[in-house]
């Protein structure tokens, strides 16, 4: 299986591609994952988008598309992938053309998850993440069942994104309308465009996806 979730930033491409590895057995990627790895890490890669991804702004499309290029040559992909927050600019979706022609592959489904700006707001500024195993949860939406334990590896320690604050949300949300958006159409035109209400809830959404994928098989 090989998904692209797209979506605003906050619209919960994360959340749901985790279930879709887990269903699945495929590789989740996040760019944003990954880049945040370099910056933790100093590497030469995370010096140069640190700054970027604080202001909000995209990184490079070079980097972006070596850094993705490498990964999806990695054994977890080999059942396939959920690429989440990758393609994000026109030049990086023809570029995922090209990798994946040139390895045979094709993608099963590009979903959509449509999320009005206004719930963006909120669902960023609540967003945390278990510092161990990387399960996102939610201040208000998606709170641990037991307060300050992660359900899933019951560790308590949690990260909040330096990004996830109500000034730099405008600056993302602004760079998805008009670099991420412009990809839409080309994933139409191939047709395997699906779109999902991303506003209902999330157990909803992930029923919904799930629907979705099980109509193409
Ligand atoms: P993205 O990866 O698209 O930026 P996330 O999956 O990290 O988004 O979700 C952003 C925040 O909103 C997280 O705190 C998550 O728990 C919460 N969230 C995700 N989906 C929903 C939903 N359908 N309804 C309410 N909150 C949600
Ligand atoms: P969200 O889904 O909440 O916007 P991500 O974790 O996907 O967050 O991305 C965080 C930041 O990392 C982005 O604002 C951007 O600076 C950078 N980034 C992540 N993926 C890409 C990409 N494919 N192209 C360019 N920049 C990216
Ligand atoms: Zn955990």
């Amino acid at each position: 299986m090989k998904l692209i979730l797209l979506g605003p930033p906050g619209a919960g491409k994360g959340t749901q591609a985790q279930r879709l590895r887990d269903r699945y057995g495929i590789a989740q990627i996040s760019t944003g994952d990954m880049l945040r790895a370099e910056v933790a890490a100093g590497s030469p890669i995370g010096k140069e988008a640190k700054a970027v991804m604080e202001s909000g702004q995209l990184v490079s499309d070079d980097i972006i598309i070596r850094m993705l290029g490498s990964r999806i040559e990695q054994p977890d992909c080999a059942k396939g992938f959920v690429l989440d927050g990758f393609p994000r600019t026109v030049p990086q979706a023809a570029a995922l053309d090209k990798l994946l022609a040139g390895k045979d592959m094709r993608l099963d489904a590009v979903i959509e998850l449509r999320v009005d700006d206004a719930a963006l707001v909120d669902r960023i500024a609540g967003r945390f993440t278990c510092a161990n195993c990387g399960t996102g949860y939610h201040d208000m939406f998606k709170p641990p069942k037991r307060p300050g334990i992660c359900d899933v590896c019951g560790r308590n320690e949690f990260t909040r994104r330096a990004d996830d604050n109500r000034e730099t949300v405008t600056a993302r949300l602004a760079a998805y309308h008009s670099q991420t958006e412009p990809i839409l159409p080309h994933y139409a035109a191939l047709g395997n465009l699906r779109q999902v209400d991303g506003m209902a809830d999330i157990d909803e959404v992930t029923r919904q996806i799930f629907a979705v994928l099980d109509k193409l098989a």
